[in-house]
């Protein structure tokens, strides 16, 4: 791999790594206003950076060589006006002058082993990395959720795409051998234990390897579908409907998509509430049928899953897996399943022979180990 010296002529600053994450429970609740369940994983994308003379903003990544370095004026960074993957990172440094902070020169290098457009949030770990690195070089102390906000602005408004705040606050927020229980809206957030190999579990990654080509469009349709949903309802945002209430909610929604939208996100934040209270108990064996009932949800009534994590979660609970889940917004992108720790190989197998099987691409299998929001690394 090219190192930042030859590719600069200078020696960077400083290391910075930003994880992935998988989300537990709590899908499609996090522009609802609700409540979502996210913990890092132990893939990282690593920012080494060098503060320059120059007030230029230049970027490379290991994982785009073929896009060469990208050379962008600092002081003409304009909605609009970076596309491709830089959007990304630039997008970053264009929300912090927005907020009125001063930024000089930049030569940023990135690399990553989080694995890209697989629903295991590659883009937010890109801004987040890219967010600490220069709050830390500028003297400008923001703080993780700070850090977040400026991320998701640099993906929201910059780079032109929609996505809620979990992403970012994930990368950002989380701790090593806990699930962050993020409130979405005020970014209440607690650190939940989940002590996995203390209660014999393991949480598998299956990356099928999918991207449906209409996910974007059909992500934006939610939405807007939701805020109809609230509108009709009288509330401020979906997450204000008590699950107690929620039959006689269905009631007054004139269409049944509606309804069905409407009752995964006011069960979906139900389910959310059950987990943490679970893990809170030391009972994290116990969470493995909220997550399954956390998936038909999502397939049925919300109309995000597709045939091939359909298959995922269907094989892993045949074959004796505690529960299974889509994670992320869907139509294809990535699954987790939790298994006991001794049936972690059986059920891996299990999964890639139903892929083989119906002539589909082999996923990739991992364990998601929680691990460590964004930091600084010794260099
Ligand atoms: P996800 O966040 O689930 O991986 P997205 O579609 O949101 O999927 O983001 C993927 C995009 O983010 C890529 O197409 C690319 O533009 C950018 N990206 C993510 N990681 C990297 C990286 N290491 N180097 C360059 N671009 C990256
Ligand atoms: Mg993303």
């Amino acid at each position: 791999m090219v190192r930042h010296e030859e590719l600069y002529g200078a020696e960077p600053d400083g290391l910075w790594a930003a994880p992935g994450r998988v989300n537990l429970i709590g899908e499609h609740t996090d522009y609802n206003d609700g409540l979502v369940l996210p913990l890092a994983l132990p893939h990282t994308t690593r920012a080494a950076v060098s503060r320059r003379a120059h007030r230029r903003l230049r970027l490379y990544s290991a994982q785009m060589p073929a896009a060469g370095p990208v050379d962008l004026d600092l002081d003409a960074l304009t909605v609009g006006a970076v596309t491709g993957w830089a959007a990304y990172p630039a997008g970053v440094a264009w929300a912090l002058r927005e907020d009125g902070h001063d930024l000089g020169g930049l030569d940023i290098l990135f690399d990553s082993d989080v694995p890209v457009g697989a629903g295991l949030s590659s883009s937010a770990a890109l801004e987040v990395v890219t967010a600490l690195a220069l709050s830390d070089l500028f003297g400008l102390g923001l703080a993780p959720d700070a850090l977040a906000r400026v991320a998701q602005r640099a993906e929201n408004d910059f780079a032109g795409v929609p996505s809620g705040i979990l992403d970012q606050m994930a990368s950002a927020c989380c701790t090593a051998g806990h699930v962050l229980r993020l409130d979405t809206r005020d970014l209440g957030m607690r650190q939940v234990p989940f002590a996995m190999a203390r209660e014999g579990l393991r949480l598998l990654v299956v990356d099928t390897g999918v991207r449906h080509a209409h996910a974007e469009g059909a992500y934006a349709g939610r939405r807007a579908e939701c805020e109809t949903g609230a509108a009709a309802l009288g509330v401020p945002a979906l997450r204000d409907v008590p699950y107690e209430g929620l039959d006689e909610a269905l009631t007054r929604l004139p269409d049944e998509t509606l309804r069905r939208r409407v009752r995964h996100v006011v069960t979906e934040n139900h389910r959310v509430e059950r987990v943490s209270a679970l893990l809170d108990a030391g009972r994290a064996r116990e969470i493995g049928p909220l997550l399954t009932a956390g998936h038909a949800s999502l397939r049925d009534d919300f109309e995000v899953s597709c045939p091939e994590l359909d298959l995922v979660v269907t094989t892993a609970t045949s074959a004796g897996a505690l529960g299974a889940r889509m994670t992320g917004g869907g139509f294809g992108g990535s699954a987790i399943v939790l298994v006991d720790a001794d049936a972690t190989e059986a059920t891996g197998k299990a999964v890639l022979d139903a892929f083989t099987g119906v002539g589909h691409h082999p996923p990739r299998v991992f364990e998601a180990i929680p691990s460590s929001g964004a930091q600084r690394l010794p260099m």
